[in-house]
């Protein structure tokens, strides 16, 4: 039978909710808008997802370091950085039911499709279109800027001067960290800091799931250069001739959304991409979505037109992936933020930013990767889910699937199941293994098909006789039989993937 690809959200979130994957917080009480909490094959599965990152950006490379940063911190940050003036959404109250909405979400839910407008554009739209309250069809006040940011206070003190926030953004702690890195670990240009952690946005309407939420984790990355030296990438010779799908600004002006595929050197060539740092960070963000399971045919990188680029960024490229039933979403943004934040920061605290390359004084240019850890767990999600003879199967990467391997014994009872946990027992010094003697084989295999577990290994009649055990590979269902004492080094062939 031919995999079903067209899976809908309501799909997915049943299987999250029955899984142990993803539930919505504290369902008991009918949840949180926008909050979310991963169960035990979530964490597993989201731990997988951070600590691959964490090792192809961080560990395995000597130009980047990696930080912890706190998720409070002083709210002179955000002034600096521009949060607290223009971190905003527009947001409309229904003048009957109070009911509150994402005024360009309005918009778009009636094929609008607006880029970051401004208040008057706003209010025009949604007069025009006689855009009404989708609840009560009250009508709608005006639109009015909000903030995203959650405040809080420190300490007992209720008072302006004690009011904080909780992070909209990792970076900026990299920023504000970025002159005591760079000196206690005596970095020179070029060189990267990256961050994974909590952000927290109060967006006006979490929706679609995990893609909207209002805490979220980031990963990201602050590459420092050399603005002299923004085409100086030692590692380009690697990745140039890498295709991508690019959907330029320029296209899009032109009213095209079709992307083209081209490589990341005609990309640089045809200055589409406008410099070479900035299109090693494109590939080099493609090549790990890539390496985790996405495909490539799902992945796009469309630019950012004028009017969508942020106050700090001179040219930003979105990873997109293609959701079945939202379309091209933006899974990651990469920016080029210039060397705004860094002078910010000076500019508000006083302190010299600048450092020393090849003998003059210099304030860095950043690169930045920015990748939405829970937009990425959708899309892998979303890609493995498949129907397969009437069953959910949850495809996953070997790489990054929570649970590798499963152990069964064919009948739950001895001397099968000793013999079984003897085998887990091995198996489980070396991969997330789990041990299940429950219910019928069929329904075993089954459970373990939709939590995405690669490998299941059964001990059967002949393993009693010759101590031989059969692999059963998810995807396949093809089965193969190994003597105990190779088992260790047959499921390494597949489950150790080249780095
Ligand atoms: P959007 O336009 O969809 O609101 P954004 O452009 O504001 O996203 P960035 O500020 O570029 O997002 O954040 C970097 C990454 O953080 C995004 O690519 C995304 O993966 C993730 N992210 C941002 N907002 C959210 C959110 N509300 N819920 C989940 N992930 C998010």
């Amino acid at each position: 039978m031919k995999p079903l690809t067209q899976v809908t959200l309501e799909d997915l979130t049943r299987l999250c909710i029955s899984r142990g994957i993803v539930y919505p917080t504290a369902r008991i009480y009918g949840g949180l808008a926008g909050f979310f909490d991963y169960g035990p094959i979530g964490a597993e599965l989201r731990n997988e997802v951070l600590n691959d990152w964490w090792w192809y950006y961080v560990k395995r490379r000597e130009d980047i370091v990696g930080i912890h940063g706190s998720i409070i911190t002083h709210p002179k940050t955000w002034v600096a950085s521009g949060h607290v003036e223009s971190f905003v959404d527009y947001i409309v109250r229904c003048k009957k039911c109070q009911s509150e909405y994402r005024a360009d979400h309005l918009l778009e839910d009636q094929g609008i499709k607006v880029v970051n407008p401004t208040l008057e554009e706003l209010t025009k739209l949604l007069n025009e279109n006689n855009i009404r309250c989708p609840k009560c069809k009250g009508e709608l006040g005006n639109p009015e800027p909000f903030n995203l940011m959650f405040t809080t206070y420190v300490g007992p003190k209720k008072t302006k001067s004690s009011l904080a926030y909780l992070r909209p953004e990792t970076a900026q702690l990299i920023f504000v960290n970025y002159r005591d890195i760079y000196i206690s670990m005596r970095l020179k240009l070029p060189f990267g800091i990256a961050q994974i952690g909590k952000a927290f946005r109060n967006e006006i309407s979490p929706r679609n799931f995990l893609f909207r939420a209002r805490e979220f984790e980031q990963m990201e990355i602050e590459y420092f250069i050399n603005p002299k030296k923004i085409n100086d990438c030692p590692y380009w010779g690697d990745v140039k001739h890498i295709k991508i799908n690019l959907l330029s600004a320029e296209k899009q002006e032109e009213g095209i959304q079709e992307h083209e595929e081209i490589t990341a050197e005609e990309a640089l060539q045809t200055d589409l991409i406008k410099s070479t740092w900035h299109a090693y960070w494109v590939v080099e963000s493609l090549k790990w979505l890539w390496r985790i399971g996405l495909s490539k045919d799902k992945l796009r990188v469309r630019e950012h037109v004028k009017t969508e680029l942020a106050h700090y960024a001179v040219q930003t490229f979105d990873i997109e992936y293609y959701f079945p039933y939202m379309g091209w979403k933006e899974i990651e943004g990469i920016s080029n933020r210039t060397d705004y934040d860094l002078r910010r920061h000076s500019e508000y605290s006083k302190v010299d930013m600048s450092m020393l390359d090849d003998g003059e004084k210099v304030i860095p240019h950043v690169i930045e990767p920015s990748f939405g850890l829970d937009r990425v767990i959708l899309a892998l999600l979303t890609e493995a889910y498949k129907i397969i003879d009437k069953r959910r199967v949850l495809s996953l990467s070997p790489r990054i699937a929570p649970i590798k391997i499963g152990v069964y014994p064919l009948l739950s009872r001895e001397p099968f199941t000793t013999k079984a946990r003897e085998v887990y027992n091995i198996l489980k010094e070396h991969y997330t293994t789990i041990y299940d003697q429950k219910g019928s084989i069929g329904r075993r295999y089954a459970r373990a098909d939709e939590i995405g577990v690669p490998l299941g290994i059964t001990i059967d009649g002949q393993t009693l006789e010759d101590n031989t055990v059969t692999i059963r590979f998810r995807d396949t269902r093809h089965q193969i039989r190994v003597p105990i004492t190779k088992l260790l080094e047959e499921v390494s062939k597949y489950l150790k993937q080249p780095p």
